[in-house]
């Protein structure tokens, strides 16, 4: 077990204590460095990825069916 490497919201640092092998706890780990944990590693679908790939198929399917419709 290591101590959170998080910043409350005061501005202190975190007391709290972080699951192995992670820097931080679960309520301070989006203060985590970019990459620093990726639970699909390196080239994983990340939430900003699934968001950007479901508007991607929405729009494709939205023209899908206006020219079917014509
Ligand atoms: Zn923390």
């Amino acid at each position: 077990m290591a101590r959170c490497h998080g910043t409350t919201l005061k501005g202190e640092r975190c007391k709290r204590e972080t699951q192995d092998g992670l820097d931080y706890c679960t309520i301070h780990e989006d203060q985590a460095p970019e990459g620093g944990r990726n639970p699909s590693g390196p080239g994983g679908w990340d939430t900003d990825t699934l968001l950007k790939t479901a508007v991607g198929f929405a729009l494709v399917g939205a023209i899908v069916l206006f020219r079917i419709k014509r």
